[in-house]
């Protein structure tokens, strides 16, 4: 395994901030055919509609690392706690990565292009996910992302350093793009040495640099295409952006990264660890959910558990999320 050697401590740092471990070892290394994990037999795609407008959640599989990282400011004791009483493991916590296609004025759109191989072995689905409702790669027309960390990004650059997607405009918050791609990040808030920092920076500029000619940079705020506008979200990264489908009376919010697990994050207040600005992420995070919670807007977590659509419920001391009903 080249320069690098996996034992638990590398395992578990990698996993504080997602470091793409298995990205150097996949993309470099002898080992570079990983990136399909084995089918589970389970659905890994979920449709419904907003409107008139056609959505799935495909999912691209799981990622995760210790609860402690995305709970940053949780008191040990009432984590623990916490995590017991959702029948959740104390020492490890999942996450999923549920991608959608929208499917709208002839075109397919996907929001968020998944981890791939940048953040562990259990990402990169979502190609058997597509494939399992009939579509591929090239018939995706536009991916929209809503910040450029790799687990958003990862799958945008096949294994032998290609396009994944071959057609698709690759919609970037600019300040996500100025501050991890055209410069070399300040990654110092991420609280890890500095040699895993490298890396998750390095893995953002390689799932990138493949379609660098493909790129149309947004600023949050902007419609990126009839029926799908994007909110002002920052505080993760600089330029995360929540986004909005909407069609007729229908909506549905998706709320990136302002929560990566509905028990930590809405049914606790607690901090995710890597937000670079914590504050301005706290001020999203209450703006975006006071809305969601006030207008009954359904809610698409990319985090949380598949295929991540409920509501959040005001309560007197914060939010609760409430899983929506499986349709068949
Ligand atoms: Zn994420």
């Amino acid at each position: 395994m080249n320069a690098f050697t996996l034992n638990r401590r590398t395992i578990m740092l990698s996993a504080v901030v997602g470091a793409p471990t298995l990205f150097v070892a996949g993309r470099g290394g002898a080992s570079a055919q990983a990136p399909h994990p084995p089918a589970s037999g389970n659905a890994g795609h979920y449709r419904f509609r907003v409107g008139d407008i056609g959505a799935t959640v495909l999912s691209d599989g799981v990622i995760g690392g210790p609860p402690r990282v995305y709970a940053s400011d949780a008191p040990e004791a009432e984590l623990q706690e916490v995590l017991r009483r959702a029948f959740l493991p104390t020492d490890h916590m999942t996450l999923n990565l549920n991608t959608l296609l929208i499917e709208t004025g002839g075109r397919r759109i996907l929001v968020e292009a998944g981890a791939g191989a940048t953040m562990g072995p259990n990402g990169g689905r979502i190609f058997r996910n597509l494939a399992a409702i009939g579509l591929g790669p090239a018939d995706i027309d536009a991916i929209v992302i809503s910040h450029t960390h790799p687990d958003h990004i990862g799958n945008l650059r096949t294994a032998s350093g290609g396009k994944a997607f071959p057609r698709a405009t690759v919609f970037v918050p600019r300040a996500d793009w100025d501050f991890f791609v055209r410069n070399d990040p300040d990654l110092s808030y991420m609280p890890v040495p500095e040699d895993f920092r490298r890396r998750f920076a390095a893995a953002i500029k390689s799932s990138l640099e493949p379609v660098t000619n493909d790129v149309e940079l947004y600023d949050a705020g902007a419609e990126i295409v009839p029926g799908l506008t994007t909110i002002v979200a920052a505080g993760h990264t600089p330029g995360m952006a929540t986004l909005l489908v909407h069609s007729g009376n229908d909506q549905l919010l998706l709320t990136a990264d302002l929560a990566y697990h509905p028990v930590v994050n809405v049914d606790n207040p607690w901090r995710p660890g890597p937000d670079r600005d914590k504050d301005t992420a706290l001020a999203s995070r209450r703006r975006i959910f006071d809305r969601a919670a006030a207008d009954r807007i359904p809610v698409l977590g990319f985090h949380f558990p598949f295929p991540g659509l409920g509501r959040m419920l005001k309560t007197d001391g914060g939010y609760a999320w409430v899983p929506a009903n499986w349709q068949f």
